[in-house]
């Protein structure tokens, strides 16, 4: 690797040190807690402004389906997908907004992209036969090509939009969920799918006095184009004579600066904590560029970046970008520290590759930032992935623009204070017409492991009392005993990876193969209590590897605000390549043992 030149013993300890101050000025004794979710008063945060008046009435659905699935997001629609692959016909999707999208549904802010390689992350290119246009595509055309898929298996007709389900509760007489919603639903269904989402719900920075701004103000996810102007490519004219202020420098301000600064009046970036931002080199992609023609081809390159991301060894780099290059340090030599368990070698390599790419990213903003002291504020501190690398060609040189202003509120954790007028950060009130927060989400607030979506198993037990003394239960992250034909999708006690959507496709194609034997077997999925005490086993080996990673990371939703690896001891520690070897293994020798026969026959 380029950047694996070594520093000396000295240099080392001096960053270990600089890294160690700006943690211990970030970490807040509030912790997650300085947040506040967009409810009660703060509610009007998480409207809708993209559902349209048409799926606001409706009759209730009263009826009987072979699988709900909670969740419209592309890790909905792939299981859609790959249930109507096995032949499932009666599929409902429920979802929140008002189209399929999920993620992609929601956060349409100016600038929007895709920051993993499209034709790796946008999935069934090789079902549908699209190619994206772009090598990191616009969210727009991640959106259609959600509803793309979902409209080629079928999933449209029979969806329920701008509906949450509110309970699910396991009927022993009939063997089946009934799923009820905040719409007045109440149906049956054989099988439930979720796939709620990890990022799902916005969050707001508490603030004192975030509510007494008198401003207008929204966060990214729901952008308001109505005040704005323009449209996710840009032209926001309506702000050419605004004062606008946008709070967060994660992944999405790094996209949604650029576009602001071109047409605000002037922009002030209030910043806690700068993101590695690395060189992105966007450009138009053709069929060719992929080798689309080939039958197979995006998932041999989809294959080919998870094993590069997760440092299995591949004869080729398809994507070549900057993912592929460094990014997730920690993911691509993991597996070769598990394989020679050499702890010593391993962190002194790793330090030595992860310093000098730190380095690389703190020159590139000299090189890019002309004034030395942006440029000084604009550097990170931290290690490499510690927080979710960012790239772009556009962020930097933004600063160099006259209208646009860094504040850096690391000194005081934060904005200080809000008045009616603006911004209190130091001495200095930022009055604004507009204050846009790209403050990001909660992490573990959805899904049913949460609560927030109750569950009732069998004999009535509520999932959250069921786990509530010795944590989550599962067999692979999906099946727990005493919640029988309940599938979670990409939950706790499974894995992850940048390529999100990977990880649900494959997540979804497991899911559709426990629905198909247990429908070839007339049978109930459930695991035994043994089958997860096994799992929970395997996947509590590998957590110390994660944990003193995050432990010692710059505050954020990686580690709980400075607190730990949030689900640290709750992964498979293998990495995903070898997660998904194994569920493809287990399907075909062990299924099996999830499967009990049915006691009430289906009608
Ligand atoms: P993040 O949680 O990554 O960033 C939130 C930002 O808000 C941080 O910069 C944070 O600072 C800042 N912030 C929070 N509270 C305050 C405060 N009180 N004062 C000042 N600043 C504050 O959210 P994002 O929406 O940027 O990204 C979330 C995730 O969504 C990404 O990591 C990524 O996984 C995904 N995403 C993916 C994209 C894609 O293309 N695939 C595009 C955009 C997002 P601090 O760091 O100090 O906490």
């Amino acid at each position: 690797m380029a950047h694996s030149q070594k520093l000396s013993p000295q240099a080392l300890a001096e960053l270990r040190e600089r890294y160690r101050i700006e943690r211990e000025r970030r970490v807040r004794p509030d912790g997650t807690g300085q947040y506040l979710g967009a409810h009660a008063e703060f509610s009007y945060y998480a409207a809708d402004p993209y559902a349209s008046s048409e799926s606001a009435e409706r009759e209730p659905v009263r009826d009987r389906v072979d699988v709900a699935v909670v969740g419209g997001g592309f890790g909905g629609i792939l299981a859609g997908a790959r249930l109507r692959q096995q032949g499932i016909e009666h599929v409902r999707v429920i979802e929140k907004g008002g189209d399929f999208g999920g993620t992609w549904y929601w956060n349409r802010y100016p600038g929007i992209h895709c920051d993993i390689e499209s034709h790796v992350y946008l999935p069934m290119l090789d079902e549908t036969g699209y190619v994206p246009e772009w090598k990191y595509a616009p969210g727009e055309e991640i959106r259609r090509h959600a509803v793309r898929i979902a409209e080629k298996f079928g999933l449209c007709a029979d969806a329920l939009f701008s509906t949450s389900v509110t309970s699910l509760v396991w009927d022993e007489t009939s063997d089946t969920w009934i799923v009820t919603t905040d719409r007045g639903d109440k149906f049956q269904a054989t099988y439930v799918v979720t796939a709620t989402g990890t990022l799902s719900e916005l969050k707001l920075p508490g603030i004192p006095g975030i509510e007494k701004f008198k401003g207008h103000t929204f966060h990214t996810s729901r952008w308001d184009y109505g005040y704005t102007g323009g449209t996710p490519d840009g032209g926001l004219t309506r702000l050419a004579d605004k004062r606008v202020g946008v709070v967060g420098t994660g992944a999405t301000g790094i996209q949604v600066v650029p576009k602001l600064s071109e047409d605000a009046g002037h922009l002030y970036v209030f910043q806690r904590t700068p993101s590695t931002v690395d060189v992105r080199a966007n450009r138009r992609t053709t069929a060719r560029d992929v080798d689309a023609d080939r039958p197979g081809w995006a998932s041999e390159r989809r294959d080919n970046f998870l094993r590069l991301v997760s440092g299995e060894p591949v004869n080729a780099d398809l994507v070549a970008d900057g993912w592929t290059s460094s990014a997730a340090l920690l993911e691509k030599l993991l597996p070769s520290f598990r394989r020679q368990g050499d702890r010593e070698a391993f962190e002194a390599a790793y330090e030595a590759m992860d310093a000098a790419k730190m380095n690389e990213i703190r020159s590139r903003v000299d090189q890019v930032v002309t004034d030395p002291a942006t440029a000084e504020k604009l550097k990170p501190w931290y290690r490499y992935a510690c927080k979710r690398p960012a790239f772009s060609d556009l962020y930097l040189q933004a600063f160099n623009r006259d209208n646009v202003t860094l504040v850096d509120t690391a000194e005081t954790h934060g904005i200080e204070r809000m008045t009616e007028h603006g911004v209190v950060v130091g001495d200095t009130e930022y009055e604004l017409d507009c204050l846009i927060f790209a403050t990001g989400f909660s992490v573990g607030v959805s899904g049913v492991h949460s609560g927030r979506l109750p569950v009732h198993g069998r004999d009535g037990v509520h999932l959250q009392d069921a786990w509530r003394q010795r944590g989550p239960r599962t067999l692979h992250g999906f099946t727990s005993h005493g919640f029988p034909n309940l599938i979670q999708m990409g939950g706790v006690q499974s894995t992850s990876s940048v390529n999100y959507t990977h990880v649900l496709d494959e997540h979804a194609v497991h899911a559709a193969a426990l629905v198909a034997g247990a429908e070839a077997q007339d049978a109930v999925i459930e695991p035994s209590r043994e089958a997860e005490e096994t799992w929970i086993a395997v996947c509590a080996q590998g957590a110390p590897d994660h944990e003193w990673f995050h432990a010692e990371c710059t505050p954020g939703y990686y580690n709980a605000e400075g607190r730990g690896r949030p689900n640290g001891p709750l992964a498979y520690p293998h990495g995903a390549v070898a997660f998904h070897a194994l569920l493809k293994q287990w399907r075909e020798v062990s299924m099996g043992e999830v499967l009990r026969v049915r006691r009430t026959p289906q009608p």
